[in-house]
């Protein structure tokens, strides 16, 4: 904005230049004039003439004419001088304006730190001292990990606060010629000389994630934001400014993932899971068109029997070149780009044609993302694709995870109503592992608890993890819920697990996630195997 007011200000400030040039020289000329009358008067007795000429003719009133002229003659003389007072003073308020303007439009008007392009020019000279004292220059980028929550709790003034609270933090931990600048939003720059090898980097994004975790007085309360750091290093990763903020930004985004307020080197691998990433997205949507994400199926046992109860539908990617992709390449990516309901729908319309030949008491479950079960068309949706491929809606049970449950709560229980109306089971995945309560368990409805498999995987070893499994089995049946242990992967587990009356297992046990062909060969061994029996 101010940028954009410049001209503007640089046309007028030129204009009034102008103008005070002018008016000096119109001052000059009413001054030479007066002297040079004064001269020419006095050399050729002018004003005796004058005299007598006026008295001469004194019924013309030429007195009081003469005297007109020469009071106007001094008047326009002082105003001419005033405008040149006028005119200096205005170009001094404009300089300043302008010098005003300038700074403004390089500084960050909340902080008042400099922005991303005062920071262009400050940077380049930092590198250069560097190069003179052989120094690296240390880039680091900080990002405020709870700073939406104080804008959400407080408000955008108390979100103000913080930033300029930081802001000041910052410059009180970096000394000079270190820089402290603001990209916007709740994302710093600091830039910092350090010594090539030395652990100073680490140790000032040490200090700075450790200032940022205490508290911050605001007026009349106090606020926790904590700050995640990314570092990249000047000329290690790269001599360009922008391409070293990209980088100190993966690096920044990985201090996220990895839990927040800490702090991360940029390094290759995290640029190639980002370029990764990007290639997913790029390809996903394509992928579903095409029907490369296909229903994998894991068997789900009666742990009294043996005997297969139903499967649940684990999403793959059949890459045309990367082979078989896992969800956890794609699934979160489907979700962020608003992909996943395509990508269920798909997956749920192959699993409803491939499992119709199965035997029917056999049912699919299917893993919904949290968004998804507050999407009141979600019903709709799913009835419509059982309707077409002529699946029982009895025959399937969909998966949440708790965290689905966090917002939203009233569109969550509307939607599980509708899908349980629709005679759809529900399960709650990876019980215990998230924020169910009790209360969540009372007013949903919910059918089943799927224990979640980092319980289970240790209960043959550690009597803790029995002890929670237990005690969720018992929670289970305190509220009617039958429930699944997940995470099956020996036959000790499965005794323990049976002694427990846990109804179903699921687990590499009984069996890994398999195409539906595979399904169909491994139904029939056990028909045949029992027939044998
Ligand atoms: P989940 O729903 O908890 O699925 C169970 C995961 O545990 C599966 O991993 C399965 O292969 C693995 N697993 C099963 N038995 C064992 C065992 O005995 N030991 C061990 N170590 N692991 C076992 P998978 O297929 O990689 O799926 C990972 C997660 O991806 C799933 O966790 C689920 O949350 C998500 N997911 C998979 N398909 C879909 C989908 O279609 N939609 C959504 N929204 N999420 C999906
Ligand atoms: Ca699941
Ligand atoms: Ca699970």
């Amino acid at each position: 904005m101010v940028g954009d007011t410049k001209p503007k200000w640089a046309e007028r400030s030129a204009r009034v230049l102008a103008d005070h040039k002018r008016s000096i020289v119109d001052a000059v000329v009413v001054g030479c004039c007066a002297v040079a009358a004064v001269a020419v008067g006095a050399s050729y007795d002018v004003f005796e003439q004058l005299y007598e000429f006026v008295e001469r003719y004194e019924e013309y009133e030429l007195d009081e004419l003469i005297i007109a002229a020469i009071v106007l003659a001094v008047a326009s003389s002082a105003y001419s001088v005033r405008r040149v007072f006028d005119l200096r003073n205005q170009i001094r308020m404009r300089a300043a304006a302008e010098e005003e303007s300038r700074r403004l439009a390089r500084h960050d008007a909340l902080t008042g730190l400099p922005n991303r392009r005062e920071l262009h020019e400050t940077f380049a000279n930092c590198v250069q001292t560097c190069s003179h004292t052989g120094k690296n220059c240390a880039l680091l980028v900080v990002d405020l990990d709870y700073f939406k929550a104080v804008n959400d709790l407080h408000g955008h003034s108390a979100g103000d606060e913080v930033l300029c609270e930081v802001a000041h933090q910052l410059q009180h931990i970096v000394k000079e010629p270190g820089i402290v600048a603001r990209l916007g939003g709740d994302e710093f720059v600091v830039v910092s000389p350090v010594q090539p090898d030395s652990p100073e980097a680490e140790s000032l994004a040490r200090r700075i994630v450790h200032q940022l975790s205490k508290p911050l007085a605001l007026a009349g309360t106090e606020a926790k934001v904590g700050a995640s750091v990314g570092i990249a290093l000047h000329p290690t990763n790269g001599d360009d400014l922008e391409e070293l903020l990209r980088q100190a930004d993966i690096a920044m985004y990985r201090a996220k993932s990895d839990g927040r307020g800490l702090y991360r080197f940029f390094d290759r691998e995290m640029d190639e899971k980002l370029r990764m990433r990007i290639q997913i997205e790029r390809e996903l949507k394509t992928a579903i068109e095409k029907g490369e994400i296909v229903p994998y199926y894991q068997m789900l046992v009666d742990l009294k029997t043996g005997g297969p109860v139903g499967f649940e539908i684990l999403a793959r990617w059949d890459h045309p070149t990367r082979g078989v992709l896992l969800p956890d390449d794609f699934i979160s990516i489907a979700e962020d780009t608003g992909l996943i309901n395509d990508l269920t729908y798909s997956l749920l319309r192959r699993a409803c044609r491939e499992a119709a030949t199965w035997s029917d008491d056999l049912h699919l479950s299917l893993n919904l993302a949290p968004e998804q079960i507050t999407d009141s068309w979600l019903p709709q949706s799913i009835l419509g694709i059982l309707s077409e491929s002529n699946f029982p809606a009895h025959r399937l049970e969909i998966e949440i995870t708790e965290t689905a449950l966090v917002k939203k709560l009233d569109e969550v229980k509307a939607v599980l109503r509708s899908l349980h109306n629709m005679g759809i089971r529900i399960a709650l995945d990876d019980f215990g592992t998230g924020y169910c309560g009790l209360y969540h368990l009372r007013e949903l409805s919910v059918d089943r608890l799927k224990i979640d498999q980092s319980f289970v995987l240790g209960m043959a070893s550690e009597p803790e993890q029995a002890i929670i499994v237990k005690a969720i089995l018992s929670l289970g049946k305190s509220f009617g819920l039958e429930c699944t242990a997940e995470g099956v992967n020996n036959p000790q587990i499965r005794n323990q697990l049976n002694e427990l009356g846990c109804e179903i297992g699921q687990g590499h046990y009984f069996g890994r996630p398999q195409p539906a062909d595979e399904v169909v060969r491994s139904l029939k061994k056990r028909v045949t195997k029992t027939k044998v029996a």
